[in-house]
């Protein structure tokens, strides 16, 4: 009876039962195998890439088995919240093509018959199911201070026994209801525990979906369930939300693995069958041949905002990600080029079960050839957005010549063998530069990129012949090609490899330095696109002005 009382105490204004709300919310009605399974962030403001790591597994797995994927957004530790935190994840989630079933659609807007999907709002919830808990004798106020809770660990570290609330240590467990009640109505402030059922000599049994079979000692210590400021703590708030929102599978990183048979009993003690669980490696980077985690202090690639700065398409991103998943997806990407990424299954037992490396130079291959199936059009939609915000100059440059910039981002892109020349949009600007003149110009001859074989002077003589003989409407590529061909063996350059290798001295250089000259003239590269095309999107005019100021 007395426990009644203190629960009602403690929360005067909870009239619900946890019946009822495990009536709300019922069981999913849904087809057999299709799993549950959620993203949860915390909306402190920075995004890890870990997080779009674990949302695409989750969204992976949920859709595969036409199950549930929600959103919930994890705001119970107020004072690291960030204004704007929680619209800026659903954005960037967005991006990222995670279609969320469920959850938080903004600040203030959900969609969902399982919410509310912000914690911040479940208080009431939590309330009822502490209360319960109480009520029981399962859970208690404690009223440590925390010098109080210095003082315990410190005598635990002298007498070298495991640190925290447990067993004697636990000081307020022992305290009687009428006790507790008394120092309430003192005005003593308070936190509410679990009262540990378990025996660290007892082992649990467990399986988890990627790290394979486990065990580990029951969980003895005295958790706290709700803070004094009457919101849940992380475990608490878990075992409720995935318990009520029907969660089946509980996949997020590793780092929470070690607070699993908090996890486990919390269920137990609550009466909730316990989810599956799957938890992710965490990113590592090769740090000169040592394996560290991304940091968020070190590593820009750490922070989500960084793809975007830089212009790596989201497709790209994901594309990696998926790699870094399962490997098996390189394979099955070079058997489905053309496939839509959704069409791979994802395993999680196939998932490594250590650290996940992060190679941004695979990054940018994975990109490169992502971008290199893109449509002309698609380039310059998204290069244009990313340039709007991150590059006003091109920005500007591009949208002024929209139909000679698609035919630029064209070149070479629909043969067997697509160009690859860029894996981010902030590479583009050094790509095609020299298509505006208010770049190109801006260039001195220190600019100028030549072939090994060839020098400015050389380059120049060349080009005075050049532009004088070319034909501009040669009709075709190999037109073209026979036209400065013939012009360079006059000059004395050489069409044959084996025969200028036999008789340098007979020649002036080979045809390709007659064509790396032109190319100079026009871009100041050594390495464009078709050259041919590069001067039909210029046209004839700029194509000879360029040839005069070269001279
Ligand atoms: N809010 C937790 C985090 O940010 C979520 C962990 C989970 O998925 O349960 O790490």
């Amino acid at each position: 009876m007395s426990f009644e009382k203190l629960a009602d105490i403690l929360f005067p204004s909870i009239e619900k039962t946890p019946e009822y709300y495990l009536e709300k919310y019922p069981k999913r009605n849904l087809k057999e195998g299709a799993v549950v399974c959620r993203y949860a962030p915390s909306p402190t403001g920075f995004q890890h890439i870990g997080g779009v790591f674990a949302a695409l597994i989750n969204e992976r797995v949920a859709s595969q088995s036409e199950g549930v994927f929600f959103l919930r957004i994890e705001d119970t530790d107020q004072k690291r919240e960030v204004k704007g935190a929680i619209v800026d994840t659903i954005e960037t989630m967005k991006n990222f093509g995670m279609n969320f079933n469920e959850g938080a659609t903004g600040e203030e807007t959900e969609v969902g018959n399982y919410g509310p999907y912000r914690q911040s709002l479940r208080k009431e919830i939590y309330s009822t199911f502490a209360k319960d808990l109480v009520k029981k004798g399962l859970a208690y106020p404690c009223f440590c201070t925390a010098e109080e809770l210095n003082a315990t660990r410190e005598k635990q570290m002298a007498e070298k026994v495991t640190p925290g609330y447990h067993g004697e240590y636990a000081t307020c467990r022992n305290i009687s209801a009428e006790d507790a009640i008394k120092r309430i109505e003192n005005g003593e402030s308070y936190i509410i525990r679990l009262k540990s059922p378990g025996n660290p000599e007892n082992r649990v049994e467990f399986h988890d979906l990627i790290k394979g079979d486990t065990s580990f000692p029951e969980n003895n210590q005295d958790i706290v369930i709700i803070k004094s400021d009457g919101l849940p703590t992380y475990h608490f708030a878990h075992a409720i939300d995935d318990a009520l929102m029907r969660t089946t599978h509980v996949i997020r990183g590793e780092e929470w693995l070690s607070s699993l048979p908090i996890h486990v009993q919390l269920f137990d003690v609550l009466g909730f069958d316990r989810p599956n669980y799957a938890h992710i490696p965490t990113i590592m980077k090769n740090d000169n041949g040592s394996k560290r985690k991304l940091s968020k202090r070190k590593d820009a690639e750490a922070a989500v905002s960084y793809y975007k700065e830089v212009g790596y398409p989201t497709e790209s991103v994901i594309e990696y990600l998926l790699n870094i998943i399962n490997s098996s997806y390189e394979d099955w990407r070079s058997e489905n080029p053309d496939a839509d990424y959704h069409e791979f299954p994802v395993a999680l037992d196939k998932m490594s079960k250590s650290g996940a490396l992060f190679d941004i130079v695979k990054l940018n291959d994975v990109s490169k050839d992502v971008i290199s199936k893109f449509k002309a059009d698609k380039v310059y939609n998204d290069y244009t957005n990313w340039a709007k915000e991150f590059d006003k100059e091109m920005f500007e440059l591009v949208t002024a010549k929209e139909d000679m910039s698609k035919e630029m981002f064209n070149i070479d892109k629909e043969g067997p063998k697509p160009r690859k020349d860029f894996a981010k949009w902030d590479e583009v600007k050094e790509k095609i530069f020299y298509f505006f003149d208010e770049l190109f110009y801006n260039e001195t001859e220190e600019n100028i990129e030549l072939p090994k074989t060839l020098s400015l002077e050389v380059a120049k003589e060349v080009i005075k012949t050049y532009a004088k003989e070319f034909n501009f409407n040669a009709g075709s590529q190999e037109a073209w090609f026979d036209d400065l061909k013939a012009i360079g063996l006059n000059l004395g350059y050489c069409a044959n490899r084996k025969e200028y290798k036999a008789n340098p001295e007979n020649y002036k250089g080979m045809i390709s330095d007659v064509a790396g000259a032109v190319r100079a003239a026009l871009s100041h590269r050594a390495n464009t696109p078709d050259l041919y095309t590069i001067m039909q999107i210029m046209g004839e005019e700029k194509v000879r002005e360029r040839f005069e100021k070269f001279l």
